[in-house]
């Protein structure tokens, strides 16, 4: 966010920061001491800020700005993720999500204020876009789960271990934004994440992958959902813009500039009589067999939007079975915080209609028993988008 063109500090990176400070006629290292009050202390008064000089911080404060966005609502679910909305300066709310696990906490972060691919699984995607979140809004949702979560406290473990850019949006269509929000997150003087543990997740805007490797070294999950062309067609229409063939060869190349052993995610969500028959998961299978990956399958989370049902828990261990017969590492994710509608795709950002969203929070609560029950019997399946 920026406040009468004055630079938000907040929204840069450590080389950003260094070259405002050399300008500025300054010391480089001033920027890592500003990253550490904002990114580890979670302060953004300048003031408080005593290891510097009172004249720059008087000149800080003169020409710039630590701007935030607003967290104007803050759900908790049965299961302990919380649900956070924030208000970004187009004026749209986006949602971002926290889900505590055993030794580990995943935030799933938001990109863009709607999402122009229209997916037809993808409550995001019903919204049409809305706007590019800056680059404060995105570092901004890690900046706020510390904040609520008391990550900055002094020797408090990080509760934040891991970020996902499967909130709402397309990372990759916020290119610039995003990949700065991302040097921020890794950045040891700020939040320090390491690169296995900062996922992006995209649904194949072959371009941006191509040009990928110069700007990051994140985690790379994509959204596949289906075997082939012709059904990929159906439900996700930027494949008839990048064909499978071109978006996993873009993917490899990714892969390969690594130069470690991580392999990309494959995400598939399960559409009861869409994408779910046996036949699938042979074709899958298939597809798949000279890329490297682990498959991550989703259960469809309904949304009131969508006629799409989830498939039942027989017909996901199916086809979890085949493609672990042929040889895949292959996850089922747990549906999570189903009750406060922050399960993958069901995140809208609506807030304006209170009466239809408490009695969805009621519905969504019974709901959420009853997904439980249902993967609570299917077996080896919990796993979250945080071990990807
Ligand atoms: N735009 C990016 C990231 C956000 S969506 C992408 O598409 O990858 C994050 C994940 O949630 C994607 O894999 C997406 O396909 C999945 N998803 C979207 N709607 C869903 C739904 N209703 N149920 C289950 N998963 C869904
Ligand atoms: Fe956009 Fe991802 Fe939703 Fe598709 S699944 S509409 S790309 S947010």
């Amino acid at each position: 966010m920026m406040v009468a063109n004055k630079p938000n500090l907040a929204g840069l990176s450590l080389e950003n920061l260094r070259a405002f400070f050399i300008d500025l006629g300054e010391k480089p290292f001033r920027a890592e001491q500003i990253m550490k009050w904002i990114h580890q202390r979670g302060v953004v008064d300048i003031d408080v800020m005593t290891d510097i000089s009172k004249p720059l911080r008087e000149k800080l404060k003169a020409t710039t700005n630590i701007s935030l966005p607003k967290v104007v609502e803050d759900y908790l679910s049965e299961d302990g993720c919380h649900k956070w909305i924030i208000e970004v300066v187009s004026g749209s709310k986006v949602e971002m999500v926290f889900i505590p696990e055993a030794g580990r906490g995943t935030l799933c972060v938001s990109s863009q204020a709607g999402c122009s691919l229209d997916c037809t699984f993808c409550a995001t995607g019903k919204q049409g876009f809305n706007s590019n979140l800056s680059i404060a809004e995105v570092i901004g949702q890690l900046w706020w789960a510390n904040k609520k979560l008391g990550g900055f406290k002094d020797k408090m473990e990080r509760p934040v271990s891991n970020v996902v850019m499967m909130g709402m949006g397309e990372p990759l269509l916020n290119f610039d934004n995003v990949m700065e929000a991302l040097n921020i997150m890794m950045e040891d003087c700020a939040y320090g994440l390491s690169k296995r543990k900062v996922t992006i997740s995209t649904s194949g805007v072959v371009p941006a992958i191509d040009k990928l490797k110069a700007y990051t070294d994140a985690s790379l999950a994509v959204s596949l959902h289906a075997p082939n062309d012709e059904l990929r067609n159906q439900i996700m229409p930027i494949n008839k813009k990048y064909p499978i063939a071109k978006l996993l060869s873009s993917v490899s190349g990714y892969m390969d500039s690594l130069g470690d052993k991580r392999v990309a995610v494959i995400e598939y969500t399960l559409i009861k009589g869409v994408n779910d028959h046996r036949q699938h998961a042979r074709d899958l299978a298939e597809l798949l067999k000279s890329f490297p990956c682990k498959i991550n399958l989703i259960p469809f989370n309904p949304f009131s939007l969508s006629d799409y049902e989830r498939p039942s828990s027989s017909a996901i261990s199916n086809f979890r079975q085949i493609l672990q017969t042929a040889g895949y590492t292959v996850t089922v994710r747990t549906t999570r915080a189903y009750d406060i509608g922050a399960a993958c795709g069901q995140l809208v950002g609506d807030v304006t209609d209170q009466t239809r969203r408490s009695s969805r929070h009621k519905r969504r609560s019974e709901q959420a028993v009853e997904d439980r029950k249902v993967f609570d019997s299917v077996d080896n399946l919990a796993v979250t988008a945080d071990r990807l």
